[in-house]
């Protein structure tokens, strides 16, 4: 499989070694504005992968070379500089995703291919790609919430002692301030989040709760404080992504993708099945009354950004 990421900067580096590292990609082309950058990128990943497996990285200079892409990564644009939220780059990144997804198309075969959006604020970005590019909703993939329910699972994997692997807690809505922790669905194992706790006598009280959910809405802010962005984990979830579309593993993934039509279209991130055809079936899981307007709030804050950046 061929694939394009645009966007070299410490997110496009980290992801093009994520994804090399899947083995799954036979060909990753990397296009950035800074020409300078995406050549070095790709001469510094070529010779990792001289350890690894038999791909072929180069830098391209102008949109042509991604063509036969069947995913195009896009991770370019501002990023939060400490104390900035995501939504603070709204207009900055709308003007990033309104130069680059005309590009791309008139580069690649939009009967096929996949375009996994990385830039934020994510949920708008996806928005916007997806209106420019008129791909089908399902084939204009965010990542979503990937990122917030893998901290969210590491973090309760470490106050339950249980492995990651075995917390199944999701975190959706806004990729953002906003987002919600869907707690009344979450298990560990099989069993529901709450009878875990009774059974191992582990205490899991509203304040606990309440200092956990705030660890996952400022964990980018402490990681952009302490070494200036944050890359390795969004490279996780970007790879993770990309193995579940190109092996077709229909997993269930927090993606955003746009759902409704017209005024009512919003992108979140709800639990989704990922495969070949793209993030296909958005999935409602059980929530309590709080966690639902939560969710409807979250919406109308991406809404609202969308409708600001106008046409
Ligand atoms: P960075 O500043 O290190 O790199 C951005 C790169 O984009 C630069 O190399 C720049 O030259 C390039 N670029 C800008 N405009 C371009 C254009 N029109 N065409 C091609 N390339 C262009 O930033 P970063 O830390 O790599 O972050 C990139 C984006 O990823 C940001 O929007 C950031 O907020 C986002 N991000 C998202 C998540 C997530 O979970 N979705 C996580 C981390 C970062």
């Amino acid at each position: 499989m061929k694939i394009a990421i645009i966007g070299i900067g410490s997110v496009g580096s980290a992801v093009a070694t994520a994804v090399k590292n899947t083995g799954l990609a036979h060909e990753i082309v990397l296009y950035d504005t800074d020409g300078v950058r995406a050549r070095a990128a790709a001469e510094d990943l070529g010779h990792a992968a001289a350890f690894s497996f038999d791909i072929k990285i180069t830098a391209a200079s102008n949109y042509r070379a991604i063509r036969g892409s069947e995913i195009v990564i896009i991770s370019a644009g501002a990023n939060q500089k400490p104390g900035e939220t995501r939504m603070d780059l709204l207009h900055k990144n709308a003007a990033v995703i309104r130069d680059i997804v005309p590009r791309v198309m008139a580069n690649v075969d939009n009967k096929n291919v996949k375009l996994v959006i990385v830039t934020n604020p994510l949920d708008v970005m996806v928005m916007l790609a997806q209106k420019l590019s008129k791909l089908p909703a399902a084939r204009v993939i965010g990542t979503g919430t990937m990122l917030d329910s893998a901290r969210l699972r590491v973090i309760l994997s470490r106050t339950l002692s249980v492995s990651p692997q075995s917390v199944n807690a999701y975190v959706l809505g806004e990729h953002g301030d906003s987002s919600i922790v869907a707690w009344n669905c979450a298990t560990i194992g099989a069993i529901g989040l709450k009878d875990f706790c009774k059974q191992t006598k582990t205490p899991m009280t509203d304040t606990t709760r309440a200092t956990i959910e705030h660890r996952v809405h400022t964990a980018a802010y402490e990681i952009i404080r302490g070494r200036g962005a944050t890359w390795d984990g969004i490279a996780g979830a970007v790879a993770d992504l990309v193995r579940s579309i190109a092996n077709d593993e229909n997993r269930i993934l927090t993606v955003s993708a746009v759902d409704g039509v017209g005024a009512k279209a919003i992108a979140m991130s709800m639990p989704r099945i990922v495969g070949a055809g793209g993030a296909t079936k958005m999935l409602v899981p059980q929530m309590d009354k709080n966690e639902s307007s939560g969710l409807r709030r979250s919406g109308n804050i991406i809404r609202k950004n969308f409708d600001n950046i106008g046409k």
